[in-house]
């Protein structure tokens, strides 16, 4: 059996960590399946690659495909910085309707991490990925539109605004959050996670972080009545799947001091662009963390780092993230026995301390290598 990735290898570090990446992802399936199974690796065109060959960032041909697939995966790709360009990352979430990014946080021995019990981080994190303020509606203090909108708000509503005032919308609907808890409801179910946490702003933001919540909240009731439970008559019931609350201030503070009391988290984009890094930060950090961003037929897997332009070039960038999303793909596609493999080579790798720069420096008597090597001890 062959299934097609579609590959988008990234700027910056972009091109080292793919190139490290693909071939332990392929040895791990080879090392589980023989010659049976197998991924076929088809390249597409974004980012500055792209730009020198088309002179496009993002080529219609390159959304087509994707539009079109079931499995691909991207490095870090940069935002070029100037006025009007959109992020790349977005607009690709945006267009394909990618409208859950979901990460999950998970411990390696021997990491230093800044909380007491790192062994007890087990998270995964849903976050809404095509709302919000990321929805990308706003303008410039002083523009015409954001005056328009202001004058409304004043005249019309009677809402005292600053005229000079940027303004940018936070729109945020019940079918957008519902797909979003639905995900994370359906994998607390598969998985036979404990609880399912959404995490909101609803005390300030009533009608879009209250919105969320109240949706989240239908969602369970409504589509999972047998399976949930909620945390105020959860006393003494076993079996079941705890959706609570928290909001999101408070939430950051409850992961750092009580992590075994989360396990699935389904939140609102700005929250979950926020609590996903802070929690990669508890086990090792964005080299380690792997992502995937889903719609309802593409399951779209990214490095959750950047294009580290400081040491792009220079054999330093860990490709772990990138690793780990290639075990997240084959869990997916249920190919477990590889995907096992590769954490098992990335626990051993770990705990025997010999790491790249970015690990190191986080691990007591560890040896930095630098990203080829640490490959080829991964797929040894
Ligand atoms: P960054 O993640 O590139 O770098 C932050 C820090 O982490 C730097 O010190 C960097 O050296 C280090 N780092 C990141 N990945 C690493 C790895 N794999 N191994 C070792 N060290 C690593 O974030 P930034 O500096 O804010 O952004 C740089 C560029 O990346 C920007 O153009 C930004 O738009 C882009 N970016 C892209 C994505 C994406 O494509 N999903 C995500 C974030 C940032």
């Amino acid at each position: 059996m062959q299934k097609t990735v579609l590959f988008i290898e990234g700027d910056g570090i972009g091109a080292e960590v793919t190139r490290a990446a693909q071939p332990i992802i392929n040895k791990a399936v080879e090392k589980a399946y023989g010659k049976e199974r197998a991924l076929e690796w088809k390249e597409l065109l974004a980012g500055e690659k792209a730009f020198k060959e088309t002179g496009e960032y993002l080529p219609q041909s390159t959304l087509d495909a994707l539009r079109g697939a079931e499995l691909a995966m991207k490095g870090p790709l940069t935002t070029p910085v100037g006025k009007g360009f959109r992020s790349l990352n977005v607009t690709m979430r945006q267009t394909l309707d990618l409208y859950a990014c979901i990460r999950p946080i998970r411990y390696f021995d021997g990491i230093m991490s800044p909380v007491k019990r790192p062994d007890l981080v087990d998270m995964i994190v849903f976050r809404e990925n095509t709302e919000d303020v990321y929805a990308g509606i706003e303008y410039a203090s002083g523009t015409p539109e954001a005056r328009k909108i202001i004058e409304f708000f004043r005249d019309q509503l009677g809402v005292n605004v600053d005229l000079s005032a940027g303004v940018g919308l936070k729109p945020m609907t019940p079918a957008g959050s519902k797909r979003l808890v639905r995900k994370a409801l359906q994998h607390a179910v598969a998985q036979g996670k404990s609880s399912v946490t959404l995490v909101h702003k609803g005390n300030i933001m009533k009608y879009t972080e209250g919105g969320f919540r109240e949706w989240g909240y239908e969602v369970a009731r409504d589509e999972f009545a047998d399976q949930f439970v909620t945390e105020k008559d959860s006393a003494g019931v076993t079996g079941k799947i705890v959706v609570k609350d928290r909001i999101a201030d408070a939430m950051f503070q409850e992961v750092l001091i009580r992590p075994e009391q989360y396990s699935v988290i389904a939140t609102t984009n700005l929250n979950g662009d926020y609590i996903s890094d802070a929690l990669a930060a508890q086990v090792g950090g964005l080299g380690l963390a792997p992502g995937v961003n889903m719609s309802d037929t593409l399951a779209f897997y990214e490095a959750t780092h950047g294009t580290a332009p400081t040491i792009a070039g220079q054999d330093k960038a860990n490709p772990g993230s990138l690793i780990l999303c290639g075990a997240m793909l084959l869990d997916h596609i249920g190919w477990h026995e590889a995907a096992a493999l590769i954490h098992n080579a990335m626990n051993k790798v770990i705990s025997d301390k010999t790491v790249t720069v970015d690990l190191a420096t986080q691990m007591e008597g560890a040896r930095t290598v630098g990203t080829t090597e640490f490959g080829d001890l991964l797929g040894a």
